[in-house]
């Protein structure tokens, strides 16, 4: 017996009341349920998302936001504010021995590929804020205090039994389960799916504090050592900071053991220069894992964010992924639950984001060898190579445009997926599969024009006539999936695909290439749509 039959048999039977109905039952609204939630309410799925803490955390956990999370804000109505509330990290200091040895501009690494092109520090807390609010006041809600004590699943639905915090318990009945209750997730433990992996035997602490030294408030400081991490955030606030570090290997008490003193005392021995900590408002010991589920989905059931994968955080990738899950996600059950497509859809949901998440474990787990460990070459180079190189390398631009893309996760593409049809994208620079490219439309972001949560079809072409026939004969099949864009050929259009002549753009709701090709026709898009129902 686990451990959610375990304490539903201890709840009354007599005190089991009402049932309740809805689309998707979301476990969990940390980052990853509440920005699924957003979701659902674009596209107008009814949904009831519980989670057993009072509110949102109060911690500031997560800290970096991406370009590609960004993106995901903005078809919120999101992003400006985000921005608004966070700090752009502008630079890294390189420190060692005590002094700054070489200095990063971070601050527009991605110019021309996104409208966010830097790193976004904005704390969890705020995320969940901002995320929670949206769902307010789209007259949306989480059941706080409310626990999922068991679940079990049928071909036609998925029934939950929850218990609120007067200890009475209800039953819901739902089309899906979502379970975003991160990584220790009951709903993988009851799904029964395995999560190999392994544990970072280094214990690593953060804390959110003030600092007094004489070092500006302006940059990432990152301690360049032997054998640890140690890397100070700047947040908003006088001289406040999150400050990320680890313990040598040899370091032997367990996460849960660790004093703040001890803390306090690795990062006076480690940055080697005048500081006073003061202030703290939390801080937390922990080991990393490295681990993702064997399969994202089982019947009825989901999993997404932390329950799905865990990683160490070097790259800040863990919040910005949970929200890609949900975001890719979404719009599959939107249109099951619609009937605009049959359920095999969902399959594509395992099979884009455990892919996704096989990849980051590998690059999350090699960034933080990179990082920390205490291999002699990799230890030379980090102490004495890259001091010397890394502010040329962060100048050059193929640099840039490998490593931008891969820590925004702008870069991520479904190339191998089945929604992928590559017929027609050998000319392109894109291909099917890939994000939207990010370009100018007379001044504004093409993203401007790709709110709407639906698949866009966008011709591009100097010929407007083309643009009447193709729009008439599209309005004809009474399609309201579809959003229509016709867009004037120019350099940066060209630039960015690689073709001079008319083509077409088939984008599914989340902005990813269904298909491309200079052949413009709506039976394409027509078959496209078809096979979603078959
Ligand atoms: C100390 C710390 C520092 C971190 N620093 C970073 C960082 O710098 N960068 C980064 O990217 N990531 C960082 N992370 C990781 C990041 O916080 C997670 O990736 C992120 O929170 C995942 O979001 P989630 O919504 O998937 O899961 P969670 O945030 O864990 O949310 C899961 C939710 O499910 C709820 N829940 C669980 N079981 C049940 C149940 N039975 N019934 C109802 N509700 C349930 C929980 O109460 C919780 O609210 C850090 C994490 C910690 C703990």
């Amino acid at each position: 017996m686990n451990d959610l039959q375990d304490r539903q048999s201890h709840i009354p039977e007599q005190s089991i009341n009402t049932d309740v109905m809805t689309d998707v039952m979301i476990v969990g609204a940390g980052p990853t349920g509440l920005a699924l939630a957003g979701q659902f309410v674009r596209y107008g799925i009814d949904f009831v998302m519980i989670d057993k803490r009072e509110g949102v955390t109060p911690y500031s956990k997560a800290l970096g936001i991406h370009a590609r999370t960004l993106e995901i804000y903005e078809q919120l109505g999101l992003a400006q504010q985000a921005v608004e509330q966070g700090a752009i990290a502008e630079k890294a200091r390189l420190l060692k021995s005590g002094e700054g040895r070489a200095e990063l501009d971070l601050s527009n690494l991605g110019a021309g590929l996104t409208a966010y092109p830097y790193v976004l520090f904005l704390e969890q807390s705020k995320n969940e804020q901002l995320l929670y609010d949206y769902l307010k006041r789209n007259g949306k809600t989480v059941r706080w205090q409310t626990e999922l004590t068991s679940f079990s699943q049928t071909e036609e639905k998925v029934t939950a039994q929850v218990k609120t915090v007067d200890g009475t318990s209800q039953r819901l009945e739902a089309n899906y389960l979502v379970g975003c209750d991160g990584p220790k997730s009951p709903v993988r433990h009851a799904l029964g799916l395995e999560f190999a992996g392994s544990t970072f035997e280094r214990v690593f602490y953060v804390a959110d504090a003030q600092i007094d030294w004489h070092l500006p408030h302006d940059a990432v400081q990152v301690c360049l050592s032997k054998d640890s991490l140690l890397v100070f955030f700047p947040l908003k606030g006088e001289n406040r900071y999150r400050i990320v570090g680890t313990f040598p290997e040899a370091f032997s008490k367990d996460e849960g053991d660790v004093l703040y003193a001890e803390i306090e005392q690795r990062i006076q021995e480690e940055v080697e220069l005048e500081l006073d900590v003061h202030d703290v408002e939390w801080f937390s010991t922990y080991k990393v894992h490295s681990r993702h589920v064997s399969n994202f989905s089982a019947g009825r059931c989901f999993l997404a964010g932390d329950a799905a994968h865990v990683h160490t955080p070097v790259g800040a990738q863990g919040m910005n992924t949970g929200i890609q899950d949900g975001y890719n996600l979404a719009w599959k059950l939107a249109l099951v639950l619609n009937g605009k497509a049959d359920k095999t859809i969902l399959e594509t949901y395992n099979q884009e984001r455990l892919e996704n998440a096989k990849h980051l474990l590998q690059t999350t787990d090699r960034m933080f060898e990179v990082a920390a460990s205490s291999d002699w070459l990799l230890a030379f180079l980090r102490t004495h190579v890259l001091p010397l190189i890394a502010p040329y390398l962060f100048r050059l631009d193929p640099v840039k445009h490998f490593l931008f893309p891969l820590i925004s996760q702008i870069g991520i593409h479904y190339r191998y997926s089945l929604l992928s049809q590559q017929a027609g994208d050998e000319p392109f620079k894109v291909k099917a599969g890939d994000r939207m490219p990010y370009f100018r439309v007379e001044g504004e972001s093409i993203y401007d024009k790709l709110h709407q949560p639906k698949f866009h079809w966008l011709i591009f072409s100097n010929t407007p006539s083309d643009f009447h026939a193709l729009k008439t004969e599209l309005d004809s099949l009474d399609l309201d999936l579809v959003d229509f864009n016709f867009i004037s050929l120019d350099s940066q259009i060209v630039e960015a695909f690689g073709v001079d002549n008319a083509f077409n753009v088939f984008l599914r709701p989340d902005n990813y290439i269904a298909f491309i090709s200079t052949e413009i026709s709506p039976n394409r898009v027509k078959l496209y749509l078809k096979n979603l129902t078959t």
